[in-house]
């Protein structure tokens, strides 16, 4: 028998999806994704992007805050309480161009479903350095809040590069630890929001490098991260070197669709298009997508759940126009 739904991601839109899906008796099945080096460092394990933030402080309910990582262990907990299958395995490729649905784990057999949800979510976009992959892991993260606490980065300069909100975050967050945080941008006004930026102007310990990228990392292979080369966006002339431990970039996201092999329409950033106003549907027919892998604009755990709700609800009334709920 083909299961009714399989739910592909484990951020709020996944586990809002499995919620509402298993209240309808549609006995979800929740691929949450595997726990491997190879996600590690693409920073895609279980639990989505919120598992390596810290505070959460917008998330409705929460008046006080809530940890990243504590909040997604209660969504997760909230879609098992439900009774939601859930499988520590990636989809590695699956098969939408029969009916039903054939999806490809990692690890085991393959699934047939009657409909999909997915909310694969997005993941840190790197600068695309060569040297930056040399010294992915000795020095150079996409996620300040898994790394920044390590010895190696304690009371030393480190940097962090972008503009956004994240950048700010980041930022904030290392000077907890660091000596100095150099936040590099390349423009010369921040993205981030204005309660972010005064954030970052108030801390002393973040020095904001105005129109700057990074065009090397360097180090060596006993230390690591010892410094990187700055180049100004104004004149690439001027360039200068920065002698730091370690480099964080937050510098956006990048849907996670590569699994899906070009067979859902994507939109020219590459996240799925829903194609019907105002709902969670898809270029294939009981197909549904949810969260940051379909929002490149509003991008927040709330909205996230909003859209996995709408999910859940489309397929449920798919699943039941065709008769098989
Ligand atoms: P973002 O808003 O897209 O900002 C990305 C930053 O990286 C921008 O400043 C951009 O520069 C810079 N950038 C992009 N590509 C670059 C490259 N190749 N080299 C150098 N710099 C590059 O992404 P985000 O900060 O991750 O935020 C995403 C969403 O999450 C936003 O909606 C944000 O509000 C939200 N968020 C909220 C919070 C919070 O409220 N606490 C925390 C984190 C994130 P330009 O400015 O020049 O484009």
């Amino acid at each position: 028998m083909p299961e009714k739904v399989v739910i592909i991601g484990s951020g709020p839109a996944a586990w809002t999806a499995a919620i509402y899906a298993a209240r309808a008796n549609l006995d979800p099945l929740v691929f949450e994704g595997a726990i491997s080096e190879d996600n590690r460092l693409k920073g895609t394990l279980p639990l989505g992007q919120l598992a390596l933030t810290t505070d959460v402080e917008n998330y409705p309910g929460f008046p006080k805050g809530i940890m990243g990582p504590e909040l997604m262990e209660l969504f997760r907990e909230q879609a098992v309480r439900f009774d939601t299958r859930v499988e520590t395995q990636d989809i590695v490729s699956l098969d939408l161009s029969q009916h039903p649905f054939q999806l490809v784990p990692g690890q085991g057999d393959s699934v047939e479903s009657l409909s999909v949800i997915i909310a694969t979510g997005a993941r840190a976009n790197y600068l695309g350095l060569e040297s930056e992959e040399e010294f992915k892991n000795r020095g150079v993260s996409a996620c300040a809040v898994c790394d920044g606490a390590l010895p190696r980065f304690r009371d030393r300069p480190l940097v962090v590069v972008g503009g956004g909100d994240s950048a700010v975050e980041e930022a904030s967050y290392l000077s907890k630890f660091a000596s100095t945080v150099h936040l590099i941008h390349r423009r010369d006004a921040l993205r981030a929001s204005k309660i972010m930026q005064q954030r970052a102007f108030d801390n002393d310990k973040i020095d904001i490098n105005w129109n700057s990228s990074v065009v090397e990392v360097l180090g060596d292979e006993q230390e690591g991260v010892t410094g990187i080369r700055l180049a100004s966006t104004v004149d690439a002339a001027d360039t200068r070197q920065l002698d730091v431990s370690g480099m964080f970039l937050a510098i956006g996201h990048t849907p996670n669709t590569d699994f899906l092999d070009g067979q859902l329409d994507l939109n020219d950033k590459g996240y799925i298009c829903w194609t019907a106003k105002g709902r969670t549907d898809t270029s294939v027919e009981g197909v549904f997508s949810a969260g940051d892998v379909s929002d490149d604009y509003y991008r927040q755990a709330i909205t996230a759940s909003g859209t996995g709700c709408m999910s859940a609800l489309d397929a449920e009334r798919w699943l039941s126009d065709k008769g098989w709920v």
